[in-house]
């Protein structure tokens, strides 16, 4: 899997003229976006995790983009007007860690030719395109076995070309280095072009494969007419391509599985592969620690995975850290807290339970009589309550436990990555999530993040569950790399996917735009003159408790239904004799959604005389 790509985007573009003077060319916009956003796009849904970008030409430009997307480092090439890509490349080179794909920073491209290139199976291969007729064509040309053997642009050098350059190349690391090593070979190559050299390279024994896309939609933009063949011709292609991948759009508003991105749902189609591998223990292993970094320091924490639902986190954490002379006060305030006294119980836990209201605030000054009984010696917690969207202060909680020289255990499946947090801030030894909530992730890894410390001293704690154990999951790990049972493999990849695109989003961004959905929804629900479970001071912005209207004619199930129709689903929330339903408004779910759904929300409460 590849998880860097390199744009070489030093270059003037002076056949633009004025129009590029004070502009790098990738800048130009196509239906809206730069062409090479829309390229970093492409790249980030195809699963690059890092993207440098060599610059020359008003290199601000690409830094201001760098800070849109954190995944982009740039690189300037100071010397970029008396050189040509290698010299850009060059630049770029002490940050390119193995494979890497190579892009021209002016192009327009359908990103299946992204996809050819992720699932060869050879080192290097040049995305090739058949006739283009755009007048600027660079002609490659290939032996029998599709070595690349000869480049240029022109006819008479290469009069049956095998293809023309798309400027899309999958390169590894010694690729690579021979390239420069060939660059540097002589003082007259400074100008050299990063096709030449490859050429050179394959053809003196690491050879370089050329692949065909006999239709493949794509344009460089060198010049106002290919700007205006582009915009006419080959964008318009490309957008029907891409939006026949296009999964029907179904608009989740309960609180998860949360509705995630087409990109994470394509992730999962990869290769078969064990996971018993190297490749795929590197995965999760990567996986881990950015699961950790989301939260909390990956020097004092660490994420503990397993092949479960979030509820598996939940009893994997308490049933492994409580020793049998331990005592665990559990908080309940909802069902969820609920549960975890449950799993407590099973597993025959010395504890008791701190029951409080289920839509007003824990009394802290209760809670702290009970702590200061110093019966305890663990504490267990949600932070944001599911069932009713009543948000807890965790690290008010668990501060005061600390100071009672506590062990804190949190439930916090529903606000990971959906509120920033430092677990060490909020006094958390052990937090649980799941794949399928704010991480935007599919279903089918529960985890663990865990203070190692905490964690270290739960090793000799007799293990109470076979599979769901912390300290034995995370000693195997760390010894192999590999789960002790068999993980969800494709899980994992679409896992890999979504926190990527967390890293790109950022966890306080994402966190606004949730709350910019939630805000939409709660002005609906006043204008209605519909009522909330919880205080808005005390909600989470994550899900929404509303009462059920009381008119005769409103049913959950007519509301659930007409909503559907439009492609959203939606919740039903019962709370001892209060009936409520629920929105949440978790996962890749953009505001003039939520400003949709309100309008249907509206239509129906009419339609029931409201
Ligand atoms: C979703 C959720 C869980 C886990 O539910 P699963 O169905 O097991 O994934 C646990 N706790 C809270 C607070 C939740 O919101």
């Amino acid at each position: 899997m590849i998880r860097q790509a390199v744009i070489v985007a030093g270059g003037l573009g002076s056949r633009f003229g004025d129009r590029t003077k004070l502009m790098p060319k990738g800048f130009i916009e196509i239906d809206g976006v730069p062409m090479v956003e829309r390229s970093v796009q492409k790249l980030i849904a195809a699963g690059i995790e890092e993207i440098i970008i060599g610059t020359g030409h008003c290199s601000e430009y690409y830094d201001e983009l760098a800070e849109k997307y954190h995944i982009i480092k740039t690189v300037r090439n100071d010397n970029y007007m008396n050189t040509s890509s290698m010299g850009t490349l060059e630049v770029c080179v002490p940050y390119i860690k193995g494979d890497f794909l190579l892009l021209e920073s002016d192009l327009v491209y359908d990103s299946v030719g992204l996809k050819v290139l992720q699932n060869e199976q050879r080192p290097n291969v040049i995305l090739a395109s058949g006739k283009s007729n755009s007048h600027d064509e660079v002609y490659l040309a290939a032996d029998d076995d599709g070595v690349l053997y000869e480049v240029s642009k022109n006819k008479e050098i290469i009069p049956n070309p095998s293809g023309e350059l798309v400027g899309i190349t999958r390169i590894s690391k010694s690729c690579l280095d021979k390239m420069m090593a060939y660059y540097k070979s002589d003082k007259s190559l400074i100008k050299l072009d990063y096709e030449s050299a490859l050429k050179q390279v394959s053809i003196s024994g690491e050879p370089v494969f050329v692949h065909k896309v006999e239709y493949y939609a794509w344009t460089e933009i060198d010049d106002e007419s290919m700007l205006d063949r582009a915009l006419n011709q080959i964008y318009p292609r490309i957008k029907e391509n891409e939006e026949l991948q296009n999964i029907r759009r179904e608009v989740l508003l309960n609180p998860g599985p949360a509705t995630t991105t087409d990109s994470v749902k394509y992730a999962q189609v990869q290769s078969d592969i064990c996971p018993r591998e190297l490749e795929f223990g590197g995965l999760m292993e990567w996986c881990a620690e950015k699961l950790t970094s989301f939260a909390a320091s990956t020097d004092e924490y660490t994420t503990v995975m397993f092949g479960c639902s979030g509820t598996g986190a939940d009893e994997a954490m308490v049933c492994s850290v409580v020793p049998e002379d331990g005592r665990l006060l559990v908080i309940d305030n909802g069902s969820y807290g609920n549960r975890l006294a449950k799993i407590a119980k099973v597993h025959k836990l010395n504890f008791d339970v701190f029951e409080s209201s289920t839509y007003e605030p824990i009394d802290l000054k209760a809670l702290e009589k009970v702590l200061s009984s110093k019966k305890y010696t663990h504490l267990a917690a949600v932070y944001h309550e599911t069932t009713t969207g009543l948000l807890n202060p965790i690290g008010e909680i668990c501060t005061m436990a600390h100071s009672f020289g506590m062990t804190t255990i949190v439930d916090a499946v529903s606000a990971y990555c959906g509120i920033p947090m430092d677990l060490k801030t909020l006094g958390i030894d052990f937090m649980a999530s799941t794949s399928n909530k704010n991480i935007q992730g599919m279903a089918g890894v529960g985890f663990v993040i865990c203070n190692k410390k905490a964690l270290e001293a739960t090793k000799d704690i007799p293990i109470r569950n076979y599979y769901l154990n912390l300290w034995d999951q995370y000693q195997y790990f760390q010894k192999t790399k590999q789960t002790r049972f068999t993980p969800p493999v494709q899980t994992f990849y679409a896992l890999r996917q979504a926190i990527i695109e967390t890293e790109v989003e950022t966890v306080e961004k994402r966190a606004e735009r949730y709350t910019a959905c939630w805000n939409i929804l709660v002005d609906t629900v006043k204008k209605l003159g519909l009522k909330m479970l919880v205080k808005e001071e005390n909600q989470s912005h994550l899900i929404t408790a509303i009462l059920e209207p009381d008119v005769p004619d409103y049913s959950f199930e007519g509301l659930h239904d007409f909503a559907k129709e439009y492609a959203f689903t939606i919740y039903p929330g019962k709370l001892g004799n209060i009936n409520t339903f629920r929105i949440a408004n978790i996962g890749d779910i953009q505001p003039e959604e939520m400003q949709c759904f309100c309008g249907k929300l509206t239509e129906y409460m009419k339609s029931i005389g409201l």
